[in-house]
């Protein structure tokens, strides 16, 4: 089989070790064999080493200039080129590769993942800020390269899975399932005291901590609202979101006919991976067999928008279009970033999205990525403002 070249952006987080796994499981499965191009990380310096020690990558690079001399200390004599610095992880990513992991986590994903895009390879999508914060210029830069887009976030890659282009113009909605989180069961005046601790104890998924919280809040169910809406094409009322504690169905597409196609796993990311990996072909995974007898049971429930308002904040969102994903998703990373810190609660996160895209209102279109990283830092700086303004007595 053939070798393929593969660079992995947010190698040292949750989607990256998974991502690793799926590689090294590849080596001897008959499709493609992964070369190695880049791994990218942040704060984990001995991660990123090991990984890159492990599979031979011909470059590692962290985002943070300071540990720059930490990792060519942990690289010595292995042969992998070191390097530091938001620019380097750019550079990394516009090496050529044929197929690219894009995980980091949040707006700082943006500018990599366009460079791997422009290269015209496979960029397979976790970084579902890409989409939410500048989905028309991402799009159009895929379009550009001639890249192909695999969306890696389960949701989005049921859908694609069970999407067929032919029908396109009979699609009717898509169904965005959504455990739930921790506090699918909580009143909402527990969930005004909810701790960190609590947030991040995700029932179904094992994933990085801010995305852990951005579940609890159902701010990610958010931004996947906005992520499916520009990756299907789809109208603001055509995006639907359903409870569904097992996290067994991973999303469904609804048909003029009254038909709906489900895609089920078991809930690990691997699945995901592992399909955007061996597209358009499918292999044996590492992942569990679903054994329906056992599960006995699948549930689903309406979603309640008054503990939950970040669900009717990104049907807003997509109403207002432009920068406003943009914004909703800078206000969201400045809140969370505060409850994460013990500065707001965790209720407030909404309420802090909600006023600062309020005064940030109305939106211009996302003309180009200036437009982006300009509102992107306006949002961030109003949504600190509000804070200080409406949380000073718990700061
Ligand atoms: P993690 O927090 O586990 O990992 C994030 C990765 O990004 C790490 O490699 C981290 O490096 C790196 N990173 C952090 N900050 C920066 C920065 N400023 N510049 C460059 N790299 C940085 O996140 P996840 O793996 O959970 O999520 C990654 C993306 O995938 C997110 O966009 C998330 O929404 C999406 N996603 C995740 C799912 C999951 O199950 N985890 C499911 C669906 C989507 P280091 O660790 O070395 O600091
Ligand atoms: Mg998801």
């Amino acid at each position: 089989p053939a070798p393929r070249r593969v660079t992995v952006l947010g190698a040292t987080g949750s989607i990256g070790a998974s991502t690793l796994d799926i590689l090294r499981h590849a080596a001897g499965d008959g499709g493609p064999v992964p070369q190695v191009v880049a791994l990218t990380g942040n704060g984990n310096i001995a991660g990123l080493a090991a990984a890159a020690r492990e599979f031979r990558a011909e470059l590692a690079v962290t985002a943070d200039p300071a540990r720059y001399a930490e990792l060519k200390d942990a690289l010595a004599g292995s042969g992998v080129e070191a390097a530091a610095g938001p620019d380097a992880i750019v550079e990394a990513a516009a090496r050529p590769a044929d197929w690219c992991m894009a995980a980091i986590v949040g707006a700082a994903g943006l500018a990599p993942t366009l460079a791997a895009a422009a290269q015209g390879g496979t960029v397979a999508l976790a970084n579902k800020e890409c989409l939410v914060s500048a989905g028309d210029l991402f799009l159009a830069e895929i379009a550009r390269a001639g890249a192909t887009l695999l969306p890696v976030d389960s949701e989005h890659n049921a859908i694609f899975q069970v999407l067929d282009p032919a029908q396109r113009p009979a699609l009717d909605r898509i169904i965005l399932t959504a455990s739930g989180g921790p506090f699918r069961d909580w009143s909402a005046d527990r969930m005004s005291r909810a701790t960190l601790r609590e947030a991040v104890a995700h029932p179904n998924w094992d994933m990085g901590a801010r995305i852990s919280v951005d579940s609890a809040s159902m701010f990610n169910k958010a931004l996947e609202m906005i992520e499916a809406r520009h990756l299907f094409g789809l109208a603001p009322s055509q995006v639907e979101v359903l409870v569904h504690p097992q996290s067994v169905v991973h999303s469904m597409v609804g048909y003029a006919d009254g038909s709906v196609l489900a895609q089920l796993g078991a809930p690990d990311m691997r699945h995901a991976i592992g399909y955007a990996w061996n597209w358009p072909e499918r292999r044996a995974l590492p992942v569990e067999r679903l054994d329906f007898a056992a599960l006995s049971r699948l549930d689903f429930l309406a979603p309640d928008e008054t503990r939950f308002p970040a669900l009717r904040l990104a049907r807003e969102a997509m109403e207002a279009g432009g920068l406003a994903g943009c914004a909703l998703n800078a206000a969201k990373e400045a809140a969370l970033e505060a409850f994460m810190e013990a500065r707001i609660g965790f209720l407030d996160m909404a309420r802090v999205v909600e006023a600062t895209l309020a005064r940030l209102a109305p939106f211009a279109p996302a003309r180009d990525l200036g437009a982006v990283f300009a509102m992107d830092e306006a949002a961030r700086a109003e949504a600190e403002a509000v804070i200080a303004r409406d949380h000073a007595r718990l700061g």
